[in-house]
């Protein structure tokens, strides 16, 4: 087996692996890298090979750094199916969809901004026409049920903890046995069941987001959610709270929906004000046999993802009309790093008053309005307009849905065992994944690579 590491290789963003086995080609992900324009557009536009060779790609989980490129694969020639889980399949058809019809507005803005400069129109990296070819390509496959994706080769996907339907992808061949981690989960999350540990593993190509930190606990995040809560109703805030589409949304529902039953959200609506967000929390709502025990015995009695003070909002409308009621409210919508979507016309209307908060709820990239916000900037540009931050902001860490460098560390303790060969670290930036290698190599010897883009290992 010959595997050739493409993308997501010494960062974070475009899961790309080559697997060649009897010259029978396929891929592990096929994520869109996310970085600054020219870079982002000269590394997705171009494949180290032909899309037509490749037989079959399989999918870790729906996020846009693992599925965002196989609209343009399968533009380019790829005919092949995608394999995934069921929940995968129906989260990464919404995400690749709202991707296209982001990209091809930008680009419609670009254009406008090229005719005035006398330059020639360019194209997206892919349109919504070919977002809807590609879902076509999706077949779905069961949590456990092993399939052959290309002759000799068979794969298992089990639970990776990380969001809804995501997986950690084992392989097998001529013996041999790969694991690749996806994203991987951490224990005790709320609404997913935990992260599989497989065993008598021969090489694991682990993720490294946050090799080297340590999150703070879940436990503690209800109760630090409870006091911004109390806080923003002594000062009547709007808590603005950017979150993430996908999982981080409905976590933190459920965590309200606690709350609410509390007593602490009384008088406090909640608005979900993301369609996409709202998109997505159906489509948990489609797969209880992903959920927990906890949150499948809810689902048994009710809706985990609704309560009485909650209210999803769908029309722009509706959408402004927030901005004219008076607090405290709290106003959950995306994107989760304040880069676009509704809750960056929220934040115009609120963060130059100090009566408000801001509550940021996960990883922050560099560049991002979200990342300014949380390192304190005391004025940010928003549509090229300048405001004052005024409003207090709160940082929820260990929300993230990523395993930590503890983690990472005690989930290749549990695998380790006499067979184990070699690990290699990717989906991290290098510091992240120093800091990781030496932990894994510190424990009894193990042996562990970073390999850069385009290095390629035989197994
Ligand atoms: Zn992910
Ligand atoms: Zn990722």
């Amino acid at each position: 087996m010959n595997i050739t590491f493409i993308g997501a290789t010494q960062t974070v963003t475009g899961s790309l692996h080559l697997f060649e086995f009897k010259k029978q080609k396929f891929l592990l992900e096929c994520g869109l890298y996310q970085g600054h324009r020219e870079d982002a557009e000269r590394i997705n536009s171009t494949f180290p090979f032909k899309p037509k060779d490749i037989k079959a790609v399989i999918l870790s989980h729906a996020h846009i750094d693992h599925s965002g490129n196989l609209p343009n694969l399968s533009k380019r020639g790829f005919t092949g199916p995608i394999y995934c889980t069921p929940a995968t399949k129906d989260i990464a058809s919404l995400l690749i969809l709202d991707s296209a019809k982001i990209q091809e507005y930008d680009f419609e803005y670009l254009n406008k901004r090229r005719k005035e400069l006398g330059l020639p129109p360019k194209e997206p990296l892919y349109t919504m026409s070919d977002a809807e070819n590609v879902i076509n390509q999706f077949t779905t496959v069961e949590y456990k049920k092993t399939f052959a994706p290309v002759d000799g080769v068979t794969i298992t996907l089990y639970d990776a903890g990380h969001i809804l339907g995501s997986s950690i992808i084992l392989l097998e061949a001529e013996g041999k046995r790969i694991l690749f981690s996806g994203d991987l989960g951490r224990k005790n999350m709320p609404i997913i069941k935990d992260p599989y540990t497989p065993h008598n593993i021969d090489y694991i190509i682990l993720e490294s987001t946050y090799g080297g930190r340590t999150h703070a606990s879940f436990d503690r995040m209800t109760a630090e959610l409870k006091d911004i809560i109390e806080e923003g109703k002594a000062k009547k805030s709007k808590i603005i709270v950017p979150a993430f589409a996908v999982e981080r949304t409905q976590v933190l529902i459920t965590m309200l929906k606690n709350l609410y039953e509390e007593g602490v959200l009384k008088d406090v609506p909640v608005y979900i004000d993301s369609p996409l967000a709202t998109n997505v929390t159906d489509v948990f709502r489609n797969h209880p046999d992903c959920f927990d025990k906890e949150t499948y015995q809810l689902f048994t009695e009710g809706d985990p993802f609704n309560f009485a003070g909650l209210n999803y909002i769908k029309d722009t409308e509706e959408s402004k009309s927030l901005n004219e009621k008076k607090g405290p409210m709290i106003i959950m919508s995306a994107s989760g790093m304040c880069e676009g979507g509704r809750v960056t016309h929220h934040l115009i209307h609120s963060i130059a008053n100090a009566h408000n908060i801001i509550l940021l709820t996960g990883f922050q990239a560099r560049g991002t309005l979200g990342r300014k916000i949380l390192d304190g900037a005391e004025k940010v540009s928003i549509f090229n307009n300048e405001f004052d931050v005024r409003a207090k902001v709160y940082f929820m860490g260990g929300l993230s849905a990523h395993a930590d460098g503890n983690d990472l560390v005690e989930y290749v303790k549990n695998i380790k065992n006499g067979v184990l060969k070699k690990v290699y670290l990717v989906h991290g930036d290098i510091e992240e994944s120093r800091a990781l290698q030496e932990r894994i190599v510190s424990l009894d010897h193990i042996d562990v690579d970073i390999p850069q883009s385009l290095t390629q290992i035989t197994i």
